[in-house]
């Protein structure tokens, strides 16, 4: 273990920055083993700031930072997406945009597979940022990634966003199929860009 001189956490609650019910599921299942409360920032009715950074660090920033002012605790934020490689890492940072305003993943992961055709390179990455920030302005951040492949048709019901058309290297089975219950989304954790980043952080400020 070696956190590099990052501040370590010694706070009772900790603020998710995040308004999605699939984040908020995957963070409470990491955070169990520690003594932390976790409170998901939809619970205390926290706006949801615009994201208008163009990578992952700026927008996790923004999102951190909001909500460190609207409840004046200290708050973790996650900024994720799907690189594809064939088209030049998109839909990356805006991901979430690529759904809609309804939120309508079936038509972004549609979105992927029409933007890849009969291209036969099929590579992806998920890339997770966190910013853990305190009231005092100061933060830290970690990073994780998974490399995959992208499926289609789509598989399994679990999870949320693109999990249901991305493989990861070295399984069978799509994200949308591991994560259905507590035993998959442990799976899940175990190879996921959101696990690997959490264990990152893990090990920059909850090592005490
Ligand atoms: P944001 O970080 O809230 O801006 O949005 C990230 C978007 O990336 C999500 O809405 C999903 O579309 C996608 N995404 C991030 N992580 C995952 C994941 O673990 N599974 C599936 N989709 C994800």
């Amino acid at each position: 273990m070696s956190n590099n001189g990052a501040r370590q956490f010694r706070e009772a609650r900790l603020v998710l920055a995040s308004h999605n019910p699939g984040k908020l599921v995957e963070f409470q299942r990491l955070f169990a083993p520690y003594p932390v409360e976790l409170v998901g920032a939809g619970a205390l009715s926290l706006p949801e700031p615009a994201e208008t950074g163009t990578t992952f660090v700026e927008n996790a920033l923004i999102k951190a930072r909001a909500a460190v002012s609207a409840s004046g605790l200290p708050a973790l934020a996650d900024d994720s997406g799907l690189a594809v490689t064939a088209v030049g890492g998109a839909p990356g940072v805006y991901s979430a945009d690529w759904a809609g305003p309804g939120k309508d993943f079936a038509r972004a992961q549609q979105r992927v597979q029409t933007e890849l055709a009969d291209t036969a390179d099929r590579s992806a990455a998920f890339v997770a940022v966190l910013v853990l920030a305190w009231p005092d302005g100061h933060f830290e951040t970690a990073e994780g990634q998974v490399s995959g492949a992208i499926v289609w048709p789509p598989r399994g019901d679990g999870g949320f966003g693109y999990d249901a058309i991305f493989q990861p290297d070295g399984d069978a089975q799509t994200f949308g199929e591991m994560a259905v219950d507590d035993t998959g989304l442990a799976r899940k954790a175990a190879f996921s860009h959101r696990g690997n980043a959490f264990r990152a952080l893990v090990d920059r400020c909850f090592n005490r």
